[in-house]
């Protein structure tokens, strides 16, 4: 027989299997001999009271067998003389999972990438870390994995209903993630782990016969009477297939110009910026646990933070326990943060994005760039940024209560972002709405969350690519509504907000494209 039971344990309880067993027979009214195994449904901690506890959801086999877990694998076929073949702009998450879904309904993907390997793209990490020199094609977000390689991997998503959340989960397990995704509540990866699974990934494209060609930015689209039949690259080359799924992210400005000047229907997009905020782990973990981590048994504390200011949304994004602030913007002259951090989560900073949502209404300014006015409007704050940080991405940064209190901060505390800090005042690069919600927010956060706001934590400028500031529209086959087999995807469309949203909604376009192309 087997049961699914939940149980509450002690951190320390929840690390020995036989004594999980133990609370597992007594939850199910039976005793210990006749447990023989159970595996984690689902975990979680409850950190609301002064003893945090661990939430286990588990099925529990009872006088029967244990059986391991059984990972769904999926077969690869090989797809090097599909009579089908459809391009995929852009390796990040989007496109690869729409990649590997047409090679599973046996159709050739040609994914071409502007950026490099992930080995290469290693160096030009380095090179921008150590000496602010950036490669407009070979970044955080650009290359191999997009921007998913670099990421900090949390693979949590509030979108189950667009697709199926443990699906991709196991196929990042059947690529090389650990089982433990499949149950945490709030599953990660880890940055260190990420760059081998995306090679995996690679490795199992190329040979299942698709075309996977990095360093071809594709700078045109073909388009005869309003059919999509391929595109053009950087280089010179022209690709022709059955249909072109763009996938190209939410920093790919040239390609919004692209559409924009072609005259294919794009949008503004609401969207989210502000700043990325950095504290010491040990204030955030004494203050989320009331107990601090208790010796490792807790992982680093992670939060979430949101607030209504002046009817504007304010909240936490991406945070990122034990991480680092990494540079992320794709061009010279702008700075943008984001953050990361590895599996381990073990560096001594927590940070967190803390962002205000903006509406159409907010960038008028930019009028007259219709669908591009977000676009025009985050990279205004970027300049700034960058113009008032110390160059070569040193970044224009602040003491959180100094920032409340409109001070320049006489001195800056350790910070993890890598090209260093400069001390500024923000709100000479924060649009004045932006600065004031955030300096209202962060008072209100710092009741909620006892300790938060000090001026032990540090403001750094600016986190602005949240979420794409255009959306591409497409019609319910998932196609661009003017320009047939056209079919935009991912977080650049504007339909996805994450690693596992890209990747469902890669493959609900390759989904679509198979049943038309197969029928
Ligand atoms: C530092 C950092 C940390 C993050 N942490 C997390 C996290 O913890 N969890 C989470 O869910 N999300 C995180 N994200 C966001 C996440 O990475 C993105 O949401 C996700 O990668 C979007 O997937 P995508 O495939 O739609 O686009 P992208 O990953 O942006 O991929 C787009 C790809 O298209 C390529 N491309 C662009 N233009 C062209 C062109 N003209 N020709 C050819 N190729 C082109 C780009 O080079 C890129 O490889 C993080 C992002 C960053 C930068």
């Amino acid at each position: 027989m087997q049961k699914t039971i939940r149980i509450q344990l002690l951190p320390r309880e929840a690390t020995t299997d036989h004594i999980i067993s133990e609370y597992a027979a007594q939850a199910s009214g039976h005793s210990p001999k006749e447990i023989t195994g159970f595996h984690i449904l689902k975990r979680s901690i409850d950190a609301r009271s002064k003893q945090p506890k661990i939430i286990l959801t588990l099925q529990v086999f009872i006088n029967e067998p244990f059986q391991q877990r059984a990972i769904q694998k999926i077969i690869f076929g090989d797809v090097s003389n599909a009579a089908r073949k459809v391009i995929i702009v852009g390796a990040g998450p989007a496109g690869l999972f729409a990649a590997l879904k047409l090679v599973e309904s046996g159709i050739q993907p040609i994914i071409l990438e502007r950026g490099k390997t992930i080995r290469a793209r290693r160096r030009d990490l380095a090179l921008l870390n150590k000496e602010g020199i950036i490669n407009p094609e070979s970044n955080y977000c650009f290359g191999e994995g997009g921007a998913g390689t670099y990421s900090d991997g949390k693979l949590y998503t509030r979108s189950t209903k667009r697709g199926n959340v443990d699906r991709i989960l196991n196929i990042l397990v059947q690529f090389g993630a650990e089982e433990n995704i499949l149950y945490e509540a709030h599953p990660h990866i880890g940055t260190n782990k990420l760059p081998r699974i995306i090679t995996a990934m690679h490795d199992q494209l190329i040979q299942s016969g698709a075309k996977v060609l990095f360093e071809k930015k594709v700078t045109d689209l073909i388009v005869q009477d309003q059919i999509i039949k391929g595109v053009k690259t950087a280089d010179g080359n022209s690709f022709e297939a059955d249909a072109v799924i763009l996938a190209t992210g939410h920093s790919a400005r040239d390609i919004f110009h692209l559409l924009h000047e072609k005259k294919i229907l794009i949008e503004f997009k609401p969207f989210a910026l502000g700043v990325r905020i950095e504290h010491p782990q040990s204030l955030i973990d004494n203050i989320q646990y009331h107990c601090g981590p208790l010796g490792g048994l807790l992982p680093p504390a992670a939060y979430s933070l949101v607030e209504q200011i002046d009817h504007r949304g304010v909240f936490s994004f991406c945070m990122c326990p034990g991480g680092i602030i990494a540079p992320a913007a794709t061009s010279s002259g702008e700075l943008v943060v984001n953050g990361w951090s590895p599996s381990k989560r073990n560096n001594p900073f927590a940070n967190s994005g803390i962002v205000v949502n903006i509406e159409e209404k907010d960038t008028k300014k930019f009028h007259s760039a219709g669908a591009l006015a977000g676009l025009y409007f985050q990279q205004e704050v970027e300049r700034k940024a960058f113009e008032y940080g110390g160059g070569k991405f040193v970044a224009p940064a602040q003491r959180m209560t100094d920032f409340v209190d409109g001070k320049i901060s006489s001195s800056l505390p350790d910070c993890s972002y890598l090209p260093g800090i400069h001390s500024t005042s923000l709100r000479e690069v924060l649009p004045g709405f932006v600065f004031e919600s955030l300096r209202k927010a962060f008072v209100v956060f710092g009741k909620k969350m006892k300790g938060y706001y000090t001026n032990d934590a540090i403001i750094v400028a600016t986190e602005s690519r949240t979420s794409s500031p255009v959306r591409i529209p497409r019609n319910d086959r998932l196609q661009h509504p003017v320009i047939h087999n056209l079919y935009p995807c991912g977080e650049g469309a504007g339909y996805a907000g994450g690693i596992v949203s890209a990747a469902m909604d890669g493959e609900r376009v390759a989904g679509v494209i198979a049943e038309l192309l197969i029928c």
